[in-house]
């Protein structure tokens, strides 16, 4: 069980990392509207959608390091023999939400609670 979610973890790292990679890319080549327009003529991209498409890169972005730290947290616990373990109340993760959710810090009332308090 633990191996297995190491394994996804571990991918959703791979993951991750690329997703942020083609996101980094494409905000390189949108620093540069002309010759984007250049290349699909004036029509195709106009201002407000290259600001749209920007601010949403941006936000992508932001939850792709928030998701890489979480992964990157779990790691740590599996090394350290914590992982499966609620980082707040210390009780045991049910394996269902590891499962779907291998990088979850928390146990399902905790969360319910952070989310509260947000
Ligand atoms: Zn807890």
């Amino acid at each position: 069980m633990a191996a297995l979610l190491k394994v996804r973890l571990l991918q959703a790292e791979q993951q991750t990392v690329e997703s942020l990679a083609s996101v980094d890319e494409r905000t390189r080549e949108a620093q540069h509207p002309d010759e984007i327009a250049a290349l699909f003529g004036d029509a195709v991209i106009d201002e407000a959608t290259f600001i749209t498409e920007r601010e949403r890169d941006l936000a992508t972005r932001l939850t792709l390091q928030r998701d890489l730290e979480q992964i990157r947290a779990a790691l740590q616990r599996v090394e350290h023999n914590t992982f499966g373990y609620c980082v707040q109340c210390g009780a045991l993760i049910p394996e269902r939400r590891l499962l779907t959710r291998p990088q979850a810090a928390l146990c399902v009332p905790c969360q319910i609670q952070v989310e509260r308090h947000r």
